[in-house]
């Protein structure tokens, strides 16, 4: 099945790199930032010029978990502005450069004789951040009716993931039961880019089937994977308990929780793949969580060109980095230096109503209107269009001649809505209905080639 043509316009191919780039790591540096959102000094069980312990939980009892990944002295504690344009609580650390571990995380060495609710605890005391957002009470639990560990990458600029897929393959299989028993999940499966099928032969992936995707953007996002090959829908909490059905998480951070439970330490790395100009220099670092990344510039002996950018997380969906103390964290996936020669400009000019971004959103919306709305604050009717569905993928942004900033727009009216900025309208309960079930027909799957070269392929 293709997508029709519309005025001669198809969606992009835009292809995630296939590189392998060996993990080096980046030494302690002498000082760190954690960042913590909504948080405010009350929430810390730390004050300045406190000594902390690497894995000490700094979160006043009910607050945290908020873990250190360091071990050293408070030097500040105040506000930071993320890239995302948040306002984050900031601690800041001067490390010793050395680990003295917090004691209270005990190691678990045998995950099949650990019942998942102690499974599920011990995730989230080590700050683990993949299962987090669901869990509350690690005893309550909603069902999960499909597992994905995915060895894709979230943005073409990435290739954490997929180094880990390389580097640990005789690994996989006990993150793997770590993951099933912990989630409780009714199916299990594992996402492999098409070019890594050679690698996937013969390896054993304990429970989980794999399937083979293609490696072509938007496919890695958790949102497309649950639909194509898990139950349908992310989970998600929300007032009255859960909605969605199926858990998506890196395979780098999955293999993070097995040598931090097996060892008894709490989430301490990342992975980041840092890149530069136009064709990648592909590096991946492992940093600790709170190095700014002035370290990985430092590391990488680069010094951004005048005109140029930092870029976390991306160029198809990450946000331009303004300070070189911007911390990693646990969700930093990328760092890329943008030289000036590639640099894209957004404009404020007009949508010529070409329709190209309505044509390549793997979601469906009408991303013409949709911009429009959340570029004058018009949220109501945002939300009407189904701003809450859009899943950052950028491509609407990519193909748009006119520059617009459409993400940038449309997350900022996705903030708004979930912020209770804006009264919702006659539309928006049918935009949330969930009347086909959990495998919602909005997203559509792209078929960016032939369905012989591009359709999904399952291996037994
Ligand atoms: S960023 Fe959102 S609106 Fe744009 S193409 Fe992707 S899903 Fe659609
Ligand atoms: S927002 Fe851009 S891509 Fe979409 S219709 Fe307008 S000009 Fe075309």
């Amino acid at each position: 099945m293709g997508l029709r043509s519309f005025f001669g316009i198809l969606p992009p191919r835009v292809s995630y790199r296939g590189v392998s780039a060996p993990v080096e790591p980046v030494p302690i540096p002498e000082k760190i930032r954690l960042l913590w959102y909504k948080r405010t000094p009350s929430d810390l069980a730390v004050q300045i010029g406190k000594r902390v312990e690497t894995g000490q939980d700094l979160a006043r009892d009910g607050k945290g978990p908020f873990v250190s990944t360091v071990t050293g002295r408070v030097e500040d504690i105040g506000e930071f502005q993320g890239v995302d344009a948040r306002e984050y609580l900031a601690i800041t650390i001067i490390t010793e450069q050395r680990d003295s571990f917090d004691p209270s995380l005990e190691a678990i060495e045998d995950f099949s004789e650990t019942k998942p609710e102690t499974l599920r605890a011990a995730v989230n005391r080590a700050g683990f951040t993949a299962l987090s957002p669901i869990i509350r009470d690690p005893r309550v639990w909603p069902r999960v009716d499909a597992l994905i560990i995915s060895a894709m990458d979230l943005d073409p600029q990435s290739v954490a993931n997929q180094q880990s897929f390389r580097d640990n393959t005789s690994e996989i299989g006990t993150a793997v039961e770590l993951l099933a028993r912990t989630t409780e999940a009714l199916k299990c499966t594992l996402a492999v880019p098409d070019n890594l099928a050679g690698i996937a032969t013969g390896v054993s992936m304990g429970a989980a089937a794999v399937v083979m995707v293609p490696p072509v953007y938007p496919y890695g996002l958790p949102e497309i994977l649950a639909k194509k090959y898990g139950a349908g829908l992310l989970l998600h909490p929300h007032d009255t308990g859960f909605s969605g059905n199926t858990i998506v998480v890196g395979l780098d951070h999955a293999l993070s929780m097995v040598h931090s439970l097996q060892g008894g330490k709490p989430m301490l790395e990342k992975t980041v793949t840092f890149s530069t100009g136009e064709n990648g220099g592909f590096r991946n670092f492992r940093v600790r969580i709170g190095t700014p990344v002035s370290e990985l510039l430092k590391m990488a002996s680069v010094e951004p060109a005048a005109g140029g950018k930092l870029i976390l997380n991306g160029t198809m969906r990450g946000y331009a980095c303004f300070s070189d103390k911007q911390p990693v964290t646990a969700t930093t996936e990328s760092l890329h230096v943008q030289s000036p020669s590639e640099g894209f400009s957004f404009q404020d000019t007009q949508c010529t109503n070409c329709g190209k971004c309505n044509q390549v959103c793997p979601v469906d919306l009408e991303v013409n209107l949709l911009g429009r709305f959340s570029e004058y604050g018009i949220y109501d009717k945002s939300r009407t269009l189904g701003a809450e569905n859009c899943i950052q993928c950028g491509l609407c942004a990519y193909v748009c001649p006119a520059r617009r900033p459409l993400v940038q727009y449309i997350t900022g009216a996705k903030q708004a809505i979930r912020s209770g900025l804006e009264e919702p309208v006659g539309m928006a309960e049918a935009m949330e209905c969930d009347a086909c079930g959990p495998s919602c027909p909005a997203i559509r799957l792209f078929d960016m080639g032939s369905d012989t070269e591009d359709s999904p392929k399952e291996k037994e």
